[in-house]
C-alpha cells in the first residue's frame, strides 16, 4: 500500500526538513551592533532615535521638508577609539550606510543618514589629547569649549570656533562648519586653522590614514564623507583678553565700511558682527542696547584695545555700547542670526553669500542688494580675515520671500550678477553648498577610504534632487506647463 500513503509533491517541498533546520535568522542591524557594544550602547531604530534624525537644518524650509521622513536602522554610541574602529569594521561587513554623528548643530542636514543604516554618536569619544605651542590635538568628539579651555591654560586660543562652540564637537566642527569666533583675525577653515587630520577608511579591516597642512582640505566641510575621523589638530594662537561691545551707526553703509576696516587694521577683534537695523532689532535680548534703526556691529575686542577701538568708531560717527545684558556675545552671530530672525518671523528663510574682498566693491554689493532686496535680504556680514585679505560673508536671513523656491532662484541670480559667491544652504549635498571649489580631490580621497560608498551616502557627487529621488523646481516647472 505504499502506493496511498506516497507523501505529496506539495507536501515534501513544504516541510522539507532539511530546510528548515539549516536556515538562520539574520541578525537585525542593531542586534549585530549590540553584540559589539553591549545593547545600552545601541538604540534600534523608531521613536527612541527620533532626536538623531533632527539638526539644524529646520532654518530651510526645503530642507526641513525633504528631511522629514528620514529614518535609522540604528543608534550606536563608542566610547573609545577602538569601539569606533569596531563600529566602522562591522558596518563595512554588514555594507550598511554609516552616518557620524558630533552634537547634531549642523544646519544642511550633514548628520541625518538619506539612506537610513547606523549613526554613530561621537560625543563619547571625547578629550584632549596633547596641548603644545600653536597646536591642540583632540579626540573628534571633544567639545570646542573643552578645547578652548584647555588651550587657555596654556595661554593660547583657539584660531576659530562656532559661535556653537559651548555643545558642538570638533570632528563636527571640521566637517561640517566652515568659520566662526576667531575668523576675524585668523581665518576660517581653509586658513590653515586645522593642522592635520587622522581618520579610520571604512573597510572590514579600517586602515587609520594621516592628513596633515593642505592635504586635510579635502575632509573640511565635506559632511563626514571621506572617512571617520579620530583625531584632529588645531592652530593655537596666543591668548588675548576680550570685550564684548556694541558698535552703531545711523548709516548702514558707513558701518560696514568701519567694519571692513576694523577687521584690516591693527586693532585686534575676534569677532566683528554686523547687522543691519530691522535685523538687529530681531536679536531679543540684546536689541535694549542700542536704539531703533540703529545698524550695529557686535564686537569682541582685545581689553587693552578697548580705547583705541571707542576713538576710532567716535571718529567714524557712531558710538560704542557696553555690553551689560546676561546673554554671552557668542549667541548672536554667525548662524545664531538666522535663530533669532526665525524667531521674530517664523517664516523667514536665510541664504549664505560671500561679497567681494575689495572694499570699495564689496559695498558697491551691498547697497546694491540693499537697494532691490530692501526689507527681505536683511545684511548680516561676518568676516575672515587670512593675513592681507579680509573676506566679508554673508549669513543673511531672508524675510517676506513669497513662492520660496522661484523667488530664492531669482534672488540668487541677481547676487551672482554681482559678483557675489552664493553657498546654498538649501541643500544637503557638499558640491552644492558651502563647498566652493573644485572636487576633484575630495572624490579620489573617498574612493581610497570608502572603496564600498557606506559613508553618508546621497551627500557627495550627488543631486538634491537625485539623492531622496525629488523632482527639482525646472522639471516640475515643465511638468506643470504640459
Ligand atoms: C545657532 C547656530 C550657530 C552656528 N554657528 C556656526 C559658526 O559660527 N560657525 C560654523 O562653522 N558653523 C556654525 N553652525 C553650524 C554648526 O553648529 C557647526 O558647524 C558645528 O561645529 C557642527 O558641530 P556638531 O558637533 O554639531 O556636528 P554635527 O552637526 O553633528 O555633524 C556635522 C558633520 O560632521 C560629520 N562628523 C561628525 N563627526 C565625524 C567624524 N568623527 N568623522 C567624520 N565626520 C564626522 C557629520 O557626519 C556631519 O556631516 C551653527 C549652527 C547653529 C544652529
Amino acid at each position: 500500500m505504499t502506493s496511498t500513503v506516497e507523501p505529496s509533491t506539495a507536501e515534501t517541498s513544504t516541510v522539507e526538513p532539511s530546510t528548515a533546520e539549516t536556515s538562520t535568522v539574520e541578525p537585525s542591524t542593531a542586534e549585530s551592533f549590540s553584540a559589539l557594544l553591549g545593547a545600552e550602547r545601541v538604540l534600534p531604530g523608531g521613536p527612541e532615535a527620533s532626536a538623531y534624525l533632527r539638526d539644524f537644518s529646520w532654518y530651510s524650509p526645503i530642507l526641513e521638508n525633504a528631511l522629514a521622513d528620514t529614518t535609522v536602522d540604528a543608534v550606536v554610541r563608542p566610547q573609545s577609539v577602538e569601539e569606533l574602529t569596531a563600529c566602522v569594521a562591522e558596518a563595512a561587513r554588514l555594507r550598511v550606510p554609516l552616518t557620524l554623528r558630533g552634537a547634531g548643530t549642523g544646519n544642511y542636514g550633514q548628520s541625518l543618514p538619506l539612506r537610513s543604516g547606523v549613526v554613530v554618536d561621537v560625543r563619547g569619544v571625547a578629550g584632549v589629547l596633547d596641548v603644545t605651542a600653536g597646536r591642540i590635538s583632540v579626540l573628534p568628539g571633544t567639545v570646542m569649549k573643552d578645547a578652548e579651555d584647555a588651550a587657555r591654560a596654556t595661554g593660547q586660543e583657539l584660531a576659530v570656533m562656532p559661535s556653537t562652540y559651548r555643545i558642538s564637537t570638533a570632528s563636527g566642527f571640521i566637517s561640517g562648519g566652515s568659520g566662526g569666533i576667531g575668523a576675524a583675525a585668523n581665518g576660517d577653515l581653509w586658513g590653515d586653522n586645522v593642522l592635520a587630520v587622522e581618520m579610520l577608511s571604512v573597510e572590514e579591516e579600517p586602515r587609520l590614514v594621516r592628513l596633515e597642512g593642505d592635504d586635510v582640505r579635502p575632509v573640511l566641510h565635506t559632511y563626514g564623507t571621506i572617512g571617520v575621523l579620530t583625531r584632529i589638530e588645531l592652530r593655537l594662537v596666543p591668548a588675548h583678553d576680550y570685550t564684548p561691545v556694541v558698535v552703531a551707526f545711523r548709516d548702514f553703509a558707513t558701518l560696514t565700511g568701519f567694519a571692513h576696516d576694523l577687521v584690516s587694521g591693527d586693532i585686534h577683534v575676534r569677532l566683528c558682527s554686523v547687522h543691519e537695523a530691522v535685523g538687529a532689532a530681531m536679536l531679543a535680548p540684546i536689541s535694549s542696547l542700542y536704539e531703533p534703526g540703529e545698524d550695529v556691529a557686535l564686537v569682541l575686542v582685545d581689553s587693552g584695545q578697548l580705547d583705541a577701538l571707542r576713538a576710532a568708531v567716535e571718529a567714524a560717527g557712531g558710538r560704542t555700547v557696553e555690553w551689560t545684558v546676561k546673554p554671552h556675545i557668542s549667541q548672536f552671530p554667525f548662524s545664531h542670526t538666522i535663530l533669532w530672525a526665525r524667531k521674530a518671523v517664523p517664516d523667514s528663510s536665510w541664504l549664505q553669500c560671500e561679497y567681494a574682498s575689495d572694499r570699495t566693491e564689496f559695498l558697491a554689493q551691498v547697497a546694491e542688494v540693499r537697494e532691490r532686496y530692501a526689507g527681505i535680504f536683511l545684511q548680516h556680514v561676518e568676516f575672515a580675515r587670512t593675513g592681507e585679505r579680509t573676506r566679508p560673508l554673508g549669513i543673511t536671513p531672508l524675510v517676506g520671500l513669497a513662492d520660496h523656491e522661484d523667488a530664492l532662484e531669482e534672488l540668487l541670480g541677481f547676487c551672482r550678477a554681482l559678483g557675489m559667491t552664493v553657498l546654498n544652504p538649501h541643500s544637503y549635498v557638499v558640491e552644492e553648498g558651502g563647498y566652493v571649489g573644485d572636487t576633484s580631490q575630495v572624490v579620489a580621497l573617498k574612493e581610497t577610504c570608502d572603496p564600498y560608498g557606506l559613508l553618508n551616502p546621497g551627500k557627495l557627487g550627488d543631486s538634491f534632487f537625485t539623492s531622496r529621488g525629488l523632482t527639482p523646481p525646472s522639471a516640475r516647472a515643465a511638468t506643470a506647463r504640459r
